[in-house]
């Protein structure tokens, strides 16, 4: 169904991004790849694709902390084939603090990666999307981004402006064939996640089980992970005609987090 669509999806080396590409691959898109890993990680994540999908990815070195690079990723995949028609800005970087500690870089960073570097995929993809009258945006947001939590002031603030610029372009771009959402998952079991689970899990010197039920029952009612497979399938709904005039929202799939 996405057989002849190019696909960047930002930060598709783990977790969310890469269940995201393998859903797109397999749907027939090209993808693009992209994430901080070596060339040679980056090579073996390519020849998968190709021996599961046929079709062997691009992968873009890009740090999107840094504007330059992704002027030169956005110029790279225009070279390459054309223009973009699917873009999934997924990656994203957490840093829990309290906001009197909170490191001046790790704010900078998770500004620049979480927020910024959308602003400029964007604004660079829109105007080939236009050309022909196409395309789609979907925003890895979170339900940090509708609601506040205590040590994550840096984290809400980039998540909620990621949801208020999803809804500007989307606005912007509604008489057109354009559509711009945002996701926001609740708990998904990934590295961005464990990280906490083992903060957790040091903290109150706990095993690792009993952290990860400790975190989930904090907030998520399901009492479960969602996955990272039923993300992708939402943002692959997304792409679909079915979903042309779903514009500037911000879909929770939380187990139910954002319903209380
Ligand atoms: P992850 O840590 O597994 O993957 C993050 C990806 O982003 C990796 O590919 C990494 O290489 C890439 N990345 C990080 N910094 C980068 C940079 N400077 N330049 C280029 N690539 C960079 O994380 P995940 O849990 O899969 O999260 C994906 C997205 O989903 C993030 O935006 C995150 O905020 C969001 N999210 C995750 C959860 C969850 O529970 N896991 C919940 C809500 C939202």
């Amino acid at each position: 169904e996405l057989k002849g669509r190019v696909a960047l999806i930002t930060g598709s080396t783990s977790g969310i991004g890469l269940a995201v590409a393998h859903r797109m691959a397999k749907a027939g898109a090209q993808v693009v790849l992209n994430g901080l890993v070596n060339d040679i990680e980056a090579a073996a994540l390519c020849d998968g694709f190709e021996q599961q999908y046929g079709l062997r990815p691009l992968f873009v070195s890009c740090d999107l902390r840094d504007h330059m690079q992704i002027e030169c990723m956005m110029t790279d995949i225009g070279r390459q084939y054309g223009a973009l028609d699917i873009l999934v800005n997924n990656a994203g970087i957490q840093h829990v603090s309290p906001i009197a500690d909170f490191s001046p870089n790790a704010w900078h960073d998770m500004l620049a990666v979480n927020l910024s570097a959308s602003f400029h995929t964007i604004r660079m993809a829109v105007p080939a999307m236009r050309k022909r009258n196409w395309g789609r945006i979907v925003n890895m947001a979170s339900i940090s981004g509708l609601r506040g939590r205590s040590g994550k002031a840096g984290y809400n603030a980039t998540k909620h402006g990621l949801i208020g610029l999803t809804k500007s372009v989307a606005i912007e771009l509604a008489p057109t064939m354009i559509t711009c959402n945002a996701i926001c998952p609740g708990w998904v079991h990934t590295p961005l996640v464990q990280k906490q689970i083992d903060a957790l899990a040091e903290r109150e010197a706990l095993d690792n089980d009993t952290a990860t039920r400790r975190l989930i029952g904090l907030r998520q009612p399901s009492g479960r992970f969602v996955t990272a497979e039923q993300i992708a399938d939402l943002a692959l709904f997304f792409c679909t005609p079915a979903a042309s005039e779903v514009r500037g929202v911000a879909w929770a799939m939380d187990g139910g987090t954002t319903a209380q």
